[in-house]
């Protein structure tokens, strides 16, 4: 066996799948939830093409990148998937993209609604993304804008708001972590209550390999797994 094929190895997704699906299964009966209603979505960022078809063989169905060009690259290789571009996108990187998104994770400012709404020729499903733990480095709105940004978006007939998203911040304490999905929830049930035709917001895009039980329990419907799932080798 060769370097390559070790490293590749040592990663076995359908037993990672299998995992992540039995917690899935747990956390769904103790919480009094449909298994159905937990889309697991494997980030592919970290890792080569074989993996990426390891995971489609093994079932997988929904799979995410971070980067436009690397979404575009990926999604062109593997067409039969649901594609997910989960990181902060340039606005001017918008035109290449944004009509082979299935489904944007990252809605953040006023300026990249404006420029989806221009450029886009479908209706482009996004999550809005909220900076729940206020941290410096991390992308998304502040909690107390994301009501009039939503509001703000009637405006723009391509945009329709599915889902909130966030990343907790990467601490050891459980209930940081917990709190700020938590609070992500709240702030859906508030959207909700708008009822806007254009923002139903009926998913929550939260957890991550090191959190996703947790974001189980306090209502994720889209988990975004990476390290755990498909490993995070260089590519
Ligand atoms: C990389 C990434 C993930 C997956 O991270 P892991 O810790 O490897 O599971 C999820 N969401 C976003 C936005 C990411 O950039």
């Amino acid at each position: 066996m060769n370097k390559r094929e070790e490293v590749l190895k040592k990663v076995d997704v359908k037993e990672n799948f299998e995992k992540i699906n039995k917690d899935i299964l747990q956390i769904c009966k103790k919480s009094n939830r449909n298994f159905e209603d937990i889309k697991l979505i494997a980030v592919t960022k970290y890792v080569s093409d074989e993996r990426v078809e390891q995971a489609q063989k093994v079932g997988l169905t929904n799979f995410a990148e971070n980067r436009s060009v690397n979404y575009l690259e990926r999604k062109a290789k593997f067409p039969n998937q649901i594609w997910h571009l989960i990181g902060s996108l340039q606005t001017r990187k918008v035109k290449d993209v944004i009509d082979k998104v299935d489904y944007f994770h990252a809605l953040d400012r006023q300026s990249l609604a404006q420029e989806i709404n221009k450029r886009a020729e479908k209706v482009i499903k996004c999550f809005v993304q909220v900076n729940v733990s206020g941290e410096e480095s991390k992308h998304g709105l502040k909690v107390e804008e994301v009501v009039d940004f939503i509001k703000s978006l009637e405006k723009y007939p391509k945009i329709k708001v599915v889902g909130l998203m966030t990343m907790a911040p990467f601490v050891d304490d459980e209930e940081t972590i917990r709190n700020c999905f938590k609070k992500l929830k709240e702030l859906q049930d508030d959207i909700k209550n708008l009822e806007l035709i254009y923002a139903p917001c009926e998913f929550l895009s939260m957890g991550m390999s090191n959190d996703y039980k947790i974001a189980i329990e306090e209502g994720a419907t889209h988990i975004r797994i990476g390290t755990a799932l498909v490993g995070a080798e260089l590519k």
